[in-house]
C-alpha cells in the first residue's frame, strides 16, 4: 500500500487526537481502563505501531512519519499513557530488535494494542547499579526453564500479563557471561507479587518472588548467556522512555500517575493563581523551566543522541519544576493527610504528589550517577571503571 504524505497523515493524526480519542475515552473513569481504551483508540486507527511491521500490527512507515506523529501528539498524550512504558517502549523494541519471529509474532500486536500489559524484571535486592551481580537462577528442564529467585522494584507488576526477565543461566562464567534474557508469564505457578508503598501513598512498584516458575524453553530474547546484551539493548530505549518520550504526555492533564516533569504551563497557571507572577525569582525560574522543557523535547527529536543525556535532562527538570511548585504552592504543598479519603483541594494534593515523586525519576532507569558514569565511559571515551571481578566465575563472587 502506498503510505500517506506527511502532509495526510499530520492530518489523520489530528483527528485522531480531535475526534476519535475524546470519544473513546469519554465516560471512562479508573487509570487501568483509561489507559487500555486510550491504547485500544490508537491501535485501532493505525497509530499505535507507526514503524512496526504490518505483520506485526503496524503501519510500516518510516522515521518521517514517525516525526510527524511526535510532532502532533506532542502535549495530548494521556498520562495513563504510563502503564505501557514498560511494554510499548522497552520489552516490544527489544523483542523486535533481537526476538525470533515466533515471539515478534506472537507478543508484539497485543502489546502495543495494550491488551497485554508488560512489567521489567531485572533489579534485585542485590543488584540494582551492579545489574550484572543478579542471583535469580534459571535452569533447563525438558522443555522448561524452572527460575528461581526475587526481583525487587518491578514497576507495574501487578497488574502485568508478561515481564522481561533477566536470569542468571551459567554461574561458571564471568558475572556478565552468564545471563539470559526470558519472556515469564506472570500468571505462571510460584509467582507471588507484593506491592511496595512509596511515600507518595501510591503503590506503583513490587517484589516479585519467584519459586520454579516455569518458561516455556523457546521464551528465550536474544541469545542463551548472551542477556547482557539484550539487557544493555532494553535499558537503551529505557533511558529514551525516561528521557524525552515522557515529555510528550498531556501538558494540561493533572494525574497523580506517570513520570514526566509538572507541564511548565501548569506552573505559570499556579503563579498566577498566588498572585506570585510578577516576582522576578518566579519569572526567572519559569523562563528557566521553559527552556529546559524545549530543551528535554528537541533532545528526543535529535537523531543519534546518547539516551543517558535525555535522561539526565528530564530528572533534572522534574526536580526544579517540582521545587517551584513547593515553593508557590507553600504551606499547603508539603501537607500531607494519612488518610487519603479526607477531602482536600485536589490541586495541591496534585503538586504534593509530583514533589515527592521526582524524586524516584532518578532512580528509575539507572540512577544519575549510573548515567554520568555511562556518558564519560561511552560518550567521552574516559578510562573505564575499575571492575576488579569482571573475568572471575560468578560462583566465585562474594554475595551480600
Ligand atoms: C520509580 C522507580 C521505578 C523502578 N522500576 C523498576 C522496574 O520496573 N524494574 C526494575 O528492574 N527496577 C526498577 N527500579 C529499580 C532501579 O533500576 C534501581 O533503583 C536503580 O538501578 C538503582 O539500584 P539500587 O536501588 O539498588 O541502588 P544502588 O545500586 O544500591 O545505589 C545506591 C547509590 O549508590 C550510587 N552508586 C551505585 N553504584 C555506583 C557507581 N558505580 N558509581 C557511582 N555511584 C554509584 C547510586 O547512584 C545510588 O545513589 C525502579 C526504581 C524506581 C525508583
Amino acid at each position: 500500500m502506498t503510505p500517506p504524505t506527511l502532509d495526510a497523515f499530520r492530518a489523520e493524526v489530528a483527528t485522531f487526537f480531535d475526534d476519535v480519542l475524546p470519544s473513546a475515552l469519554a465516560g471512562v473513569t479508573g487509570g487501568l481502563p483509561r489507559a487500555r481504551a486510550w491504547r485500544a483508540a490508537l491501535f485501532d486507527h493505525g497509530l499505535a505501531g507507526i514503524d512496526y511491521p504490518v505483520a506485526y500490527g503496524g503501519r510500516g512507515l518510516g522515521s518521517d512519519h514517525l516525526r510527524v506523529y511526535r510532532e502532533v501528539s506532542s502535549g495530548r498524550v494521556p498520562r495513563e499513557d504510563a502503564t505501557f512504558g514498560i511494554g510499548v517502549g522497552m520489552a516490544l523494541p527489544t523483542i523486535r530488535d533481537h526476538g525470533r519471529e515466533e515471539l515478534q509474532l506472537r507478543f508484539i500486536r497485543p502489546g502495543l494494542r495494550g491488551d497485554e500489559i508488560w512489567c521489567q524484571m531485572y533489579s534485585e535486592p542485590g543488584a540494582g547499579s551492579d545489574l550484572a551481580s543478579l542471583s535469580t537462577r534459571a535452569v533447563l528442564d525438558g522443555d522448561e526453564w524452572v527460575v528461581t529467585g526475587q526481583k525487587v522494584w518491578t514497576s507495574g507488576a501487578q497488574h502485568s500479563q508478561f515481564a522481561i526477565l533477566l536470569a542468571r543461566t551459567d554461574v561458571d562464567a564471568p558475572k556478565h557471561r552468564g545471563i539470559t534474557m526470558f519472556i515469564l508469564p506472570m500468571d505462571s505457578d510460584g509467582i507471588t507479587v507484593r506491592p511496595l508503598v512509596q511515600m507518595t501513598g501510591a503503590s506503583e512498584f513490587n517484589e516479585v518472588f519467584i519459586d520454579e516458575a516455569r518458561i516455556p524453553r523457546d521464551w528465550v530474547v536474544g541469545e542463551l548467556n548472551g542477556g547482557w546484551a539484550t539487557a544493555v539493548a532494553l535499558l537503551a530505549h529505557e533511558r529514551v522512555q525516561t528521557g524525552a518520550a515522557s515529555m510528550s504526555g498531556s501538558a494540561t492533564q493533572r494525574s497523580k500517575a506517570g513520570r514526566s516533569p509538572i507541564p511548565v504551563g501548569q506552573l505559570i497557571e499556579l503563579a498566577q493563581e498566588r498572585g506570585r507572577m510578577a516576582e522576578p525569582l518566579v519569572r526567572q525560574e519559569l523562563a528557566r523551566l521553559y527552556s529546559g522543557e524545549k530543551i528535554v523535547s528537541w533532545l528526543g527529536s535529535r537523531p543519534g543522541i546518547h539516551p543517558s543525556i535525555g535522561k539526565l535532562w528530564r530528572t533534572r527538570q522534574g526536580r526544579a519544576a517540582a521545587d517551584l511548585a513547593a515553593r508557590l504552592a507553600f504551606p499547603a504543598s508539603p501537607a500531607w493527610h494519612p488518610d487519603a479519603s479526607v477531602t482536600r483541594n485536589a490541586d495541591e494534593d496534585y503538586f504534593g504528589y509530583h514533589i515527592l515523586n521526582c524524586r524516584g525519576m532518578s532512580l528509575g532507569g539507572g540512577t544519575d550517577e549510573i548515567q554520568r558514569n555511562t556518558l564519560g565511559e561511552r560518550a567521552l571515551g574516559l578510562p573505564r571503571e575499575p571492575g576488579p571481578d569482571r573475568n572471575t566465575p560468578f560462583r566465585e563472587l562474594l554475595k551480600n
